[in-house]
């Protein structure tokens, strides 16, 4: 696709595609982004299936670009990791989801907070320090924080990960297994790891009212989950079948559109002194 005034994008090999120039685009506004305080965080409640309270949150981030509008993290963030941007972002949300978790406390409101981790931000050198620092900043019970890492993440560079979620541990913060079922991790590997939490990947759940495999895997996970003293949240939860059917199987947290969509923290500390009540 040809633009006007294309004289900004003259660099470019006439071999690229136009991923790969829309790539490089954002990039370099991403680059920018983080300064001019274009970033955000949302966050989506986590709900105890038995008693229907609010357990906790999880964070994901947003881009209010200039020009494009609100960005998911689904488009930016393969691009931050590409492009060597994620650790800055990734520090940024840490930082910001501890901010946002002593502004929740000092209203009365004490939420666990979940944050995302990507693959890179594992390897970097001083992600426990960095984390150990924004706690003590903001005064915050390290227990308050989830580290969500994907399945397929934690099954890469195994001694690597082991050793950074020994580390976590260390510092008091809590993992969780995101995207849980989509890899193939073992039970001895996920003993190691230490984790508190499995995720169930939306894939299981979408497929609950209508495939009996579906159902019999979401089951195996919880009894798996449980045997070995871990919880287990469902997420992209959109029915109220679903929500039987995960609550029959005793799944812990519920997470999804059927309760809410992510939302400004704002808008998530309201919702979470209504339903709280
Ligand atoms: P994820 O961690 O698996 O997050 C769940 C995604 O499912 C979120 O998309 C959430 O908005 C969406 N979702 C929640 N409930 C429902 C539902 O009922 N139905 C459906 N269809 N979707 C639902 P989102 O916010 O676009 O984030 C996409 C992915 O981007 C996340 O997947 C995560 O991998 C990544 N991400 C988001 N924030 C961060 C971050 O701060 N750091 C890093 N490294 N990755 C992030
Ligand atoms: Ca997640
Ligand atoms: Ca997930
Ligand atoms: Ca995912």
């Amino acid at each position: 696709a040809k633009r006007s005034g294309g004289s900004a994008y003259a660099f470019f090999e006439p071999h690229m595609n136009a991923g790969v120039r829309e790539q490089i685009e954002l990039q370099r506004d991403l680059r920018l982004a983080l300064d001019r305080g274009e970033l955000a965080l949302h966050y989506q409640p986590k709900i105890n299936s038995a008693r229907g309270v609010i357990t906790g949150v999880e964070a994901l981030v947003r881009w209010q670009h200039p020009v494009r509008g609100m960005l998911s993290p689904g488009l930016f963030i393969p691009v931050a990791e590409r492009f060597g941007l994620i650790n800055a972002l990734g520090n940024w949300v840490i930082e910001e989801a501890c901010r946002q978790a002593h502004a929740w406390r000092d209203q009365g409101l004490q939420i666990r907070v979940a944050i995302n981790l990507s693959v890179h931000q594992l390897r970097q050198e001083d992600l426990v320090p960095r984390i150990q620092r924004a706690l003590q900043q903001h005064a915050l019970d390290p227990a308050l924080l989830i580290f969500e890492i994907t399945e397929s993440v934690a099954m890469e560079d195994t001694e690597g990960t082991l050793q950074t979620c020994e580390r976590l541990g260390s510092i008091g913060v809590k993992l969780s297994i995101d995207d849980f079922g989509t890899g193939y991790s073992s039970l001895s590997y996920l003993r190691r790891l230490q984790v508190s939490q499995l995720k169930i990947d939306q894939s299981f759940v979408q497929d609950l009212e209508h495939s009996a495999d579906a159902r019999a895997i979401v089951e195996a996970v919880v009894q798996l989950a449980h045997a070995l003293g871990l919880s287990v949240v469902a997420e992209g939860v959109e029915t109220a079948a679903q929500r039987d059917v995960l609550t029959a199987l005793h799944c812990d947290e519920l997470q999804g559109y059927l309760y809410a969509r992510p939302m400004t923290a704002m808008v998530m500390g309201d919702w979470a002194a209504n339903i709280g009540r």
